[in-house]
């Protein structure tokens, strides 16, 4: 067993070119996106990269997609190209305060379409690590088809990683997320999510350091990593975990961050890297900090993705 195996949606983002309601913006740049699309980049930029099951439509987003992501050394034995769906598209909004809001172009869309079994179990006897995120949970067949991964991944021995991205945008209720996510936590050993998403899935704490806490409490979640933005993270890890026990914390590096769009994303690929390596819990939240924080340092959640030697400087400085 050595591979990595990433699951979900590669998108479109549009990143506006100024603050404001999505009707007052006159312009928006084309950046490829989604956060299993930015984990998997990430993971390549940190000289691990994994098998990426992804589906995009024939069509010249999903090429240009696929070209992103053979450009940035993925291999292309997992990447779909759904003949008949479009890719999906995400407007991306900020209010004054810089907080992010998505509008979204994603319905019957290519990568709401994946299907079970696709990845089958001779590959994930294979893999050492699979990870997944939320927003594939939202709708169509790829809800049903991430689950199918995450069980059978979680019977092969895989460690199974989980952010839940919520995107309030795209489920008709808290409680249907905290639902359909919570079904998919019964396969996780590791969940890296912010204080927000964990109190929408009803973990209760007050601080991070609770939060992540309650996270690992009822198992198999067994290590939680709580994101802060700006303010570091957190991470608990418990007597079941792989690795030994520890909670450990980070008040996050200072760095001139211009875009955090797949801060979270580079952060979770950090954490991978690191955990894989052998690091304890307070090496891997040092780096993966590191790695999230170089990520918000150019426009784009794939632009400023740090190589190790990258993340490396910044730990030395
Ligand atoms: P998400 O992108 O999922 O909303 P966060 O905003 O919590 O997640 O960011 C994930 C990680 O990226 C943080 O824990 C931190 O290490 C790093 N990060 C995010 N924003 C900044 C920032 N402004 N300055 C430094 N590091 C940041």
């Amino acid at each position: 067993m050595s591979g990595i195996l990433v699951a979900g949606e590669t998108l479109i983002d549009f990143v506006p070119e100024r603050a404001g309601p999505l009707a007052d913006v006159p312009g928006f740049e084309r950046r490829p996106g989604g956060a299993p699309a930015n984990v998997a980049v990430a993971l390549a930029r940190l000289e691990s990269p994994p098998l990426f099951w992804t589906r995009v439509g024939a069509d010249p987003f999903g090429r240009y997609l696929e070209r992103t992501l053979t450009d940035h050394g993925l291999p292309d034995r997992f990447l779909e190209r759904d003949p008949t769906a479009k890719t999906s598209l995400a407007f991306v909004t900020h209010d004054e305060t810089g907080d992010r809001e998505f509008t979204f172009y994603r319905d019957g869309t290519a990568d709401t379409r994946l299907e079970p079994s696709r990845v089958d179990d001779a590959t994930l006897a294979d893999c050492e690590w699979v990870h997944a995120g939320g927003v594939a949970l939202a709708s169509g067949s790829a809800r049903a088809a991430t689950l199918d991964l995450l069980e059978r991944a979680a019977a092969a021995d895989c460690t199974v990683s989980f952010d839940p991205n919520l995107r309030p945008e795209l489920w008709s209720d808290e409680g249907s997320f905290a639902s359909v996510v919570g079904d998919a936590l019964a396969h996780v050993d590791v969940c890296l999510a912010t204080e927000t998403e964990l109190a929408a899935l009803g973990f209760e704490g007050e601080s991070a350091r609770a939060l992540a806490r309650a996270t690992i409490e009822e198992g198999p979640v067994h290590t939680a990593f709580v994101t802060r933005g700006s303010a570091g993270s957190v991470a608990v890890a418990g007597s079941d975990a792989p690795w030994p026990a520890a909670t450990a914390e980070h008040p996050g590096f200072a760095v001139d961050a211009v875009d955090t769009t797949g801060a979270g994303d580079a952060f979770v690929a950090g954490a991978i890297v690191a955990l894989r390596d052998g690091r304890d819990l307070e090496t891997t939240v040092t780096f993966a900090n590191a790695v999230g924080a170089r990520a918000t340092t150019a426009r784009g959640g794939m632009t400023a993705l740090p190589t190790r030697e990258e993340a490396a400087a910044l730990l030395e400085e």
